[in-house]
Parts: C-alpha cells; sequence; structure tokens
C-alpha cells in the first residue's frame, strides 16, 4: 500500500539564500494523523506550503498517495485539502460562494458539491452563518471555514497549519472532536501546532522540525515513554534558602513561591521528601508539571541547538586556527 505522503531529501533555499529545508525526509501513512512540530521559524509552514504546491522547492521529492508531485501536480492537488496559516478570503464574499466556487475550481458535480457543503458547515457550526460575508465572522469562524473549503472536494489528505492558532479552547476542543472524526472516516491528517498539548491528544505520529532538519520522528507513545524525567511543582511553607543550596533535583524557585523540581527515572519521591523534611520545609501540595510532551519538546530543542552551537564552535576556533 502506498504511503498518504512520502517525502525525500526535501530542500528548500529562498530568495536571498536562506536554506529553509536542508534536506528532509518524512513519511505519513494513510489513515494517520501526523503532527509536524517546531519553534517558529522551523520550517513548517516551508515544508506544508511545498506540499500543497503554493511554494516551490528547491530539489527534492514529494509524493502523495505514490504520486509525484513533480509528474502529476494535478492529480496531487485533488488529493490534498489545504487549510493555510493565513487567511487567504476575499473577505466580501459570503461564505456559501466560496465554498461552490471551491467545488466548482475542482470540477465537481453540483449535487455532490450542494450535499457537502452543507454536511460540513453544518458539522463545523457554521450553517446559520451560511450567507454572511467572510468579514463579519470571527476569527474561529474564519478558520472553520477554511476547513470546510479544504475538504468539500473529499481530499484522501487534509493538511492544516496552525488550525488552532488564535482560537479559544472550547472552539479548539469542538474543532479536535470533528478533526478526529473525519480521521476515523479515512482522511490522512497532517498539522502543524504550537499547541503541544494538541498533538499528545490527537496524534499517533510525530516529526520535530528544528532549523529546517527533522530532528525526531516517532510515535507519540514513543517519544513519551522516552522521557526519563518529569517535573513537579510543590507548593510549600518554610524557608527553602538552605534547600535550594543544596542543588538537588533541580529545584527551582517559581515566581509564584512555589518550588519546580525534577525526578529522573528510578529516583524515587521519597528522596525529594527526605531533602524536605530535612530542610523542614513544609509541602502542602504536588502536582506533575505542564503537559509532558512539551517538556520533552523543549528538551530536544535546546540539545538540538546546542550541537548548533556546537559545530558553530568549532568551526570558528578551526577558521582561528588555520588563521593563526
Ligand atoms: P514555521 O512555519 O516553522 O514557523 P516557516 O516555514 O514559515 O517556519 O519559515 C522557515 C524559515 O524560512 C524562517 O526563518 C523564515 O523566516 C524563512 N522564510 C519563510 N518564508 C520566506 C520567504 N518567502 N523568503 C525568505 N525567507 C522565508
Ligand atoms: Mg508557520
Amino acid at each position: 500500500m502506498t504511503h498518504a505522503l512520502e517525502i525525500k531529501d526535501l530542500r528548500k533555499t529562498y530568495e536571498g539564500g536562506f536554506e529553509a529545508l536542508k534536506g528532509i525526509d518524512l513519511t505519513v501513512e494513510r489513515g494517520d494523523f501526523f503532527a509536524l512540530l517546531g519553534p517558529n521559524g522551523a520550517g513548517k509552514s516551508t515544508t506544508l506550503g511545498i506540499i500543497s504546491d503554493l511554494v516551490r522547492k528547491s530539489s527534492g521529492t514529494v509524493r502523495v498517495c505514490g504520486i509525484d508531485q513533480n509528474k502529476e501536480p494535478e492529480a496531487v492537488k485533488r488529493m490534498l485539502g489545504v487549510v493555510p496559516q493565513e487567511f487567504n478570503f476575499n473577505t466580501f464574499e459570503r461564505v456559501h460562494d466560496i465554498l461552490v466556487q471551491q467545488a466548482g475550481y475542482y470540477g465537481m458535480e453540483k449535487t455532490l458539491a450542494l450535499k457537502n457543503i452543507e454536511k460540513y458547515l453544518r458539522q463545523l457550526e457554521l450553517w446559520d452563518k451560511r450567507f454572511d460575508q467572510v468579514r463579519m465572522l470571527s476569527g474561529g469562524m474564519k478558520r472553520r471555514l477554511m476547513i470546510v473549503r479544504g475538504l468539500i472536494h473529499e481530499p484522501e489528505l487534509l493538511i492544516l497549519d496552525e488550525p488552532t492558532a488564535g482560537v479559544d479552547i472550547e472552539i479548539r476542543r469542538s474543532m479536535w472532536r470533528f478533526l478526529e472524526r473525519i480521521n476515523k472516516a479515512g482522511v490522512t491528517i497532517i498539522l502543524t501546532t504550537h499547541y503541544l498539548e494538541e498533538a499528545e491528544s490527537l496524534c499517533r505520529n510525530i516529526a520535530i522540525i528544528n532549523h529546517g532538519e527533522i530532528i525526531t520522528n516517532t510515535t507519540v507513545k514513543d517519544l513519551l515513554r522516552q522521557m526519563d524525567r518529569s517535573t513537579f511543582v510543590a507548593d510549600i511553607q518554610g524557608d527553602v534558602t538552605p534547600l535550594l543550596a543544596e542543588t538537588a533535583f533541580d529545584m527551582q524557585l517559581r515566581d509564584d513561591g512555589s518550588l519546580a523540581f525534577q525526578v529522573r527515572r528510578g529516583d524515587s519521591l521519597n528522596q525529594v521528601f527526605e531533602l524536605f523534611n530535612r530542610h523542614r520545609v513544609e509541602v502542602i501540595s504536588i502536582r506533575p508539571r505542564t503537559n509532558r510532551l512539551e517538556e520533552l519538546f523543549v528538551d530536544l530543542v535546546q540539545e538540538d541547538q546546542q550541537k548548533h552551537a556546537d559545530k558553530a564552535a568549532a568551526v570558528a576556533s578551526a577558521a582561528a586556527g588555520g588563521a593563526a
């Protein structure tokens, strides 16, 4: 069976010489729910832009459902639903008209087009807005309209570039439920996101991109298993100065007066409590910090950035050595 997406040695150098993608490989199975994560400027939008033919690649291959973009760009476009990061509507047009035009662009038969338009507008709670001009919609509604537009022609693969950016939590959750539903119905989904919690709760597989390179590509489950430590936050009472002086468990006082500390695999929380007891610091409550994937993500990016810094330092010292 062919993959939904297969990218090989994809490179992009923008005019001006900036190398945004340095030869990335990526494979997404059919039916997958896949997250592409990375800090700002990592190359996520460039990657999705190339897949959707909005950005021209410098070299490499992109295959969608086995079809080579270099050979059959139009066939690839028909397989794809694209939800870009930036709104790109004529905002004076009406919701329903925009969708009819999109269906026309794909040459859809009219009855099916109207049926899909109604189905997805209803599912994304936009049916009541169908006669409104796009400029009258809220940000979250515009975002959902982009999703409807991306789905009208029933693509095999839906790609969404930060679909929930700037969308409030309630709408975000209803978008998640919707995306899960269409994924279950067989649509392969690739999304980029800054909300790492999103990838953890929705996706099966994940790739992390940084500086135009894929630094991790694995299952969300494996990624979490790889983690060798967890961070906890404790609300405390007492003088923590002597406690902090021990520099154990990476203890750090936070702005709100709580104390964060890290426990590695194999360490026991008892050891932490012994330390607290010894310094007569009372623990009022304790909880795990934030989101595990988020912590891991920060670690991986820091590791990768350290590697880059080391490489740059090595190059600089070699150059200095050569000059001497
Ligand atoms: P992300 O979506 O991960 O935030 P992008 O793919 O948008 O990252 O950008 C990757 C890098 O390429 C960034 O450093 C960005 O400044 C640069 N870049 C993006 N678009 C252009 C462009 N049109 N011209 C020059 N550089 C660009
Ligand atoms: Mg982007």
